[in-house]
């Protein structure tokens, strides 16, 4: 497949504002110049394209639709799931790394931090200067955060002390500034903690066949000593404080995950038309024209949900309960879409030479990681019926 096009079957297009269109446009040539090239060997060996920091700042990348006073882009939030979709379609991983930056790190400071924390971080960490992570999720909290483990005792002299480990922490051996989640006397707070603080280490965690092109990490954190001024994010207490940044990074998540199946699906289209078995191409048989079928109808139902909660958000009327409903679809759709089209590709479904096997695994990643599906299949549960049902 050429990827010049993203597949537009029901005038996806025209919902854009030209401004939009330019930006997915550049986003677009960026991906099939600088990650399709790429990506598969880093995959296979299992590294982060760092060089490719810096282009995806200038490109904008990293927190969008935050204002341009901090060094972002102020653009509309269409523009920005946009963006999570090219950039998908070239690897999950690299949109991990925006969606963490973006989402996890540069909007918490955005939203939660004092005048001086975002002065400080905001510009570097738009442009790609400056790294972070998100620390959320420990060996034995996953779903249930609320019952971390991760401790910070005020000290004298306007100080903090934590302790504790996190686990599958994406960017953390890299990052030059961790959000830390960390249970307090006064509920859960957020500290930012910078690499080479004393007691803060990162060590990278191995042996993922998912996300392989995605630097995923532990932190440990043995009584590290923060400033109070410096580190703690003063605006916000409780599992609010972490829940409000997956609602934004699970937003272009929904997005993002539709890069990946439409990559996969186009491949398969393609694939079809040419792969000749029986003397036709495999693309006038049913069984195949059927999956292709439900694949792009799906992809088009999925571009569309995420449209109008774009449109919803920057309205700023959407809710986290639409926004599970547009991460538990759109995942499980893509993935969907990608194991059908690695079976299109008979054999050569399972090699590098094509992007799909690559993008189904990732998938695996997402699906779990931001929510898992069974826990957005909860949340929409408790909207529609007011009852919770998580324990
Ligand atoms: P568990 O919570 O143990 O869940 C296991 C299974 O039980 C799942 O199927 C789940 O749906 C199900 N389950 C759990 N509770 C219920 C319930 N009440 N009812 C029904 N079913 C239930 N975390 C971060 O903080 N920062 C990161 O940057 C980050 N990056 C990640 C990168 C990767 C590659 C991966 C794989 C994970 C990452 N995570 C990160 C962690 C991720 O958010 C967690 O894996 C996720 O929240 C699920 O937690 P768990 O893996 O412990 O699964």
């Amino acid at each position: 497949a050429t990827f010049t096009h993203i597949t537009d079957y029901m005038g996806f297009e025209g919902l854009l504002t030209e401004e939009e269109r330019m930006i997915r446009e550049t986003a677009r040539k960026f991906v099939n110049a600088e990650v399709l090239p790429i990506i598969e060997k880093h995959a296979q060996d299992q590294t982060f394209p760092k060089h490719l920091i810096p282009k995806m700042g200038e490109l904008g990348f990293y927190g969008p639709s935050l204002p341009e006073e901090y060094g972002c882009m102020g653009v509309s939030n269409v523009a920005y799931g946009l963006l999570m979709y090219e950039l998908e379609r070239g690897d999950s991983g690299l949109r991990s790394f925006a969606s963490v930056q973006g989402s996890l790190v540069m909007w918490p400071i955005y939203a939660y931090g004092s005048e001086a924390q975002k002065k400080h971080w905001l510009p570097k960490l738009a442009t790609g200067e400056k790294i972070g992570c998100f620390g959320l999720t420990e060996p034995d909290f996953g779903s249930n955060p609320g019952g971390m483990l991760t401790k910070a005792v005020r000290e004298p002299g306007g100080k903090w002390r934590i302790n504790g480990t996190k686990m599958w922490i994406t960017n953390g051996t890299v990052a030059d500034v961790a959000v830390v989640w960390a249970q307090t006397e006064d509920g859960i707070r957020g500290f930012l903690v910078e690499k080479g603080t004393p007691g803060f280490s990162a060590p990278e965690m191995k042996g993922k066949w998912s996300l392989r092109a995605s630097t995923t990490s532990e932190l440990v954190l043995e009584d590290v000593i923060v400033d109070e001024t410096a580190s703690l994010l003063p605006n916000v207490k409780g599992l609010k404080g972490p829940l409000g940044c997956l609602t934004q990074a699970r937003y272009g998540i929904a997005w993002g995950a539709l890069g990946a199946a439409d990559a996969c699906y186009q491949c398969a289209l393609d694939y079809a038309k040419s792969r000749i078995q029986f003397d036709k191409p495999i693309a006038s048989f049913q069984l195949q024209q059927e999956k292709l079928a439900w694949m792009v109808t799906e992809l088009t139902k999925g571009q569309l949900l995420v449209h109008q909660l774009g449109r919803l958000k920057d309205a700023k009327t959407f809710t986290p309960a639409q926004v599970s409903m547009a991460k538990m679809n759109n995942v499980n759709v893509a993935l969907e879409i990608c194991r059908k089209a690695r079976t299109i590709l008979g054999a050569n479904g399972i090699l590098d030479e094509y992007p799909v096997m690559r993008h189904m695994a990732n998938l695996e990643s997402v699906y779990t990681y931001e929510g898992t599906h069974d826990m957005h299949t909860l949340v929409i549960g408790q909207e529609v019926t007011g009852i919770p049902a998580y324990r």
